[in-house]
Order: C-alpha cells, then structure tokens, then sequence
C-alpha cells in the first residue's frame, strides 16, 4: 500500500500557511474543488469573520445520518519557534513528515481527502461527511457556527470522529476549555499618597490569590481519574499591569482558563469569581474611588467531550483502528460542541499530540498508514452495512 498519495497531498496542506490568524480560505477551496471534482457535494460555510470558511463534504446520497469525518484547518504560529526546516514545506526524514500542522491535524485531513474516491466508489447508503473547521486554536468560532448549521439542518451525521492526533487510539473524553480576560480599573495617584489610590496591579493580585483558593475547593470536589489532572483546573497564565514603580496602577488585565471535567460548567466556576469580586473586592476598591471595577469577559468556551454520550459509537469503533483501551486527553477539541447538537463525536486521528504546537511537528508515515487501513475498513463496513451508527 503505497501512501505517496496522501504524502502528497500532505505536502499541499502544509503549504497553506493557515495560522489561525490568517486565512484559511485557499486551502478550504482547493479541498472543496477536489472533492466536487471526484463526484462529492460541497458546501462551504463563510465565516463570521473575512478570510475564514468551514467546508461540509457530502460524499454519497444526500440523506439524513451517516458518519463526518472532522479536522481543523487552521494551525498554530510558528514564530519565535526554532525549526530545522522550513514548516510549510513538508519534509521527510527518517519514516517522519515534518511540517506545521503534520500531526495537528492535516496528516489526518490529508487521508480523509486521499480516501474520498474509495469512499465515493464504495455507494455507500448512507453519507460519509468531511468536515473542515477554522480557528480551532483561537476561538473555535468555525465548529461553533458550523454546529449550529448541523443542528438545523436535515442531513445531520449521525456519528463523529475527529482526527486530532491521538495515535490512532479512540478518545471518548476530554476536559472543556474556556478562557476568560479580567480587566481590573484602579484609581491612579502618586504612590505617596497611596490610599487615595487603588492600585489595579494589587487587586488584580487578590483576583489570582482567589482563583489559587478556587483550585483547591474544586480539587476537593470532582475527581476523575481518567485525566492526568483528575481534577477541574483553573490556571492564571497572563498578567499585565501598571506604568511605573510610583504610580497606583490604573489597569491590569488577567488572562485565566478552566479546564473543566465533562459535565462541569466553567460558566458556573466564573460565576463564583464575578462573585466574589462584586461583593469583596469592588466594593473595598469603590470606597476609595467609585471609577473602579473589575470585568470578567468571556473569550472562548467549548465544552468537554462527556463519555455518557459517545459510548456506544466508541465501542463500534475500537476494532477498526486496533484499539485495545479507551482514552481521556486534557486538552480541549471541538468534540463537546457536536455532542451538545446530538452528534455522538469521538476522537481519533493520526499523530501525537506531544510534538502538535512544537518546533519540529511531524507525524510518522506509519500513523498516516494506519489511519488509511481505518478508513478503508470503516467504508468497508458501511458499504456491508456491519457498521450501525444509531
Ligand atoms: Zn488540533
């Protein structure tokens, strides 16, 4: 089985430089002209923003279930990243491809497109979608507004894999991700007269002493030990703050994420710090000057991959990517947004998520041979209709 084919067309999505703040809309079309090409029916969703665009492939009848084979488009900047190629030219070394987005997720797009015209060929009755999404790795809008047109829409999958790189191994959970920006307004004067200011950089201080107090509540309470981190995590990564050493800061803005367990609402977890915030911190801040505040905005919230939805889908799957043993990942995908429109969504695809975002991503041929055997046997099986899918 050769896999100059999928090589080939690995090294063509590379190409697109599709960095989530660009736009990803010259690979989407390459991709859609492709598919239409070979006899598949294409729809391609604009995006809420210029420049970006999600593509839904229908390849075979156009009917209500079947299954959608899922990726991203977009990938992570390279910059300020030490590569020794160049990472939009696919490169070969060794039984690896390097290149940015080989592993996280063209290598697993990149089979899909290449086993189109078997799926086309096979006549299936029932619908094999590819589905493509944009800016997964900023603020999931794509899946967001693409989840939206399936749930209205009459020819909704049935199933879902998406093919973030897992080794090939069936993922049936993941912890949510939401990301929120904390904008906290002082009172500036000189820091002389310190209490006839309040210092945006110091309350914004008691704003992480309260998340590091919420993470110890939450690991008090739900446990889960299919995740490394068996816990809910609330994390501070950003702070920025204040102009000078003698001046009470005017403004300091925090950057905190929850990673919430499946079935945990992160939106219910910042309800508690707008909480607290209003009843302690405003207050003591507007005492002293009544332009203070603190702003807690939404930047992203996608919810977890719950396994009480996926489980039956998971188990028909297992044997046809030989895998022994269910798995839990704590990263965020856009899993939980198809599952929250009835779509039971599992996560596989071809690659390691250790080298995804790295200098030097690649992905092992062997893990591109062995998403292709998936496929082929997943098509097989819908072609003998041995595959069920609810
Ligand atoms: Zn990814």
């Amino acid at each position: 089985m050769s896999l100059a084919n999928t090589i080939s067309i690995l090294e063509r999505l590379v190409a697109f430089d599709t960095v989530s703040s660009r736009s990803n809309v010259e690979l989407i079309d390459w991709v859609a002209n492709r598919l239409e090409d070979q006899g598949a029916k294409a729809f391609v969703q604009h995006g809420d923003e210029p420049g970006k665009a999600n593509l839904y492939a229908t390849l075979g009848p156009d009917a209500p279930g079947g299954i959608m084979l899922s990726g991203h488009s977009d990938v992570v900047p390279v910059a300020g990243q030490d590569w020794s190629t160049d990472p939009f030219v696919l490169t070969e070394r060794d039984g690896r491809l390097y290149g940015r987005g080989s592993a996280d997720m063209k290598g697993f797009i990149a089979c899909c497109v290449e086993a189109a015209p078997r799926i086309l060929a096979a006549k299936l009755s029932v619908p094999v979608h590819i589905a493509l999404s944009y800016n997964e790795e900023s603020n999931m809008h794509g899946m967001r507004l693409l989840a939206a047109h399936l749930a209205a829409s009459a020819s909704r999958p049935a199933a879902c894999v998406i093919g973030e790189p897992t080794l090939m191994q069936v993922v049936v959970a993941n912890k949510g991700a939401a990301i929120y920006r904390c904008r906290v307004r002082g009172h500036s004067v000189h820091s002389s007269l310190r209490d006839q200011g309040v210092s945006a950089v110091e309350m914004a201080a008691e704003v992480v002493v309260y998340l590091n107090a919420l993470q110890r509540r939450l690991n008090e309470a739900e446990r889960h030990d299919g995740f490394e981190f068996p816990h809910t995590s609330v994390h501070a990564g950003m702070i920025h703050g204040g102009t000078a050493h003698n001046i009470t800061a005017k403004d300091c803005e925090i950057t905190f994420e929850v990673r919430a367990l499946p079935g945990v609402s992160a939106a219910a977890i910042v309800a508690l710090v707008r909480e607290h915030c209003a009843r302690e911190l405003v207050p003591r801040m507007r005492a002293v000057s009544p332009d203070c505040d603190i702003v807690i905005d939404e930047i992203l919230d996608a919810p977890g991959l719950d396994e009480r939805g996926n489980g039956e889908l998971a188990r028909r799957l297992m044997p046809l990517c030989n895998c022994h043993a269910l798995g839990r990942v704590s990263f965020g995908t856009e899993a939980g947004m198809l599952q929250e429109i009835g779509v039971p969504t599992v996560v596989c695809g071809p690659g390691e998520i250790r080298v995804a975002h790295q200098p030097d991503e690649y992905v092992e041929i062997d893990q591109l041979a062995r998403c292709r055997g998936f496929l082929d046997t997943l098509t097989e099986r819908l072609a003998r209709g041995e595959l069920v899918l609810g």
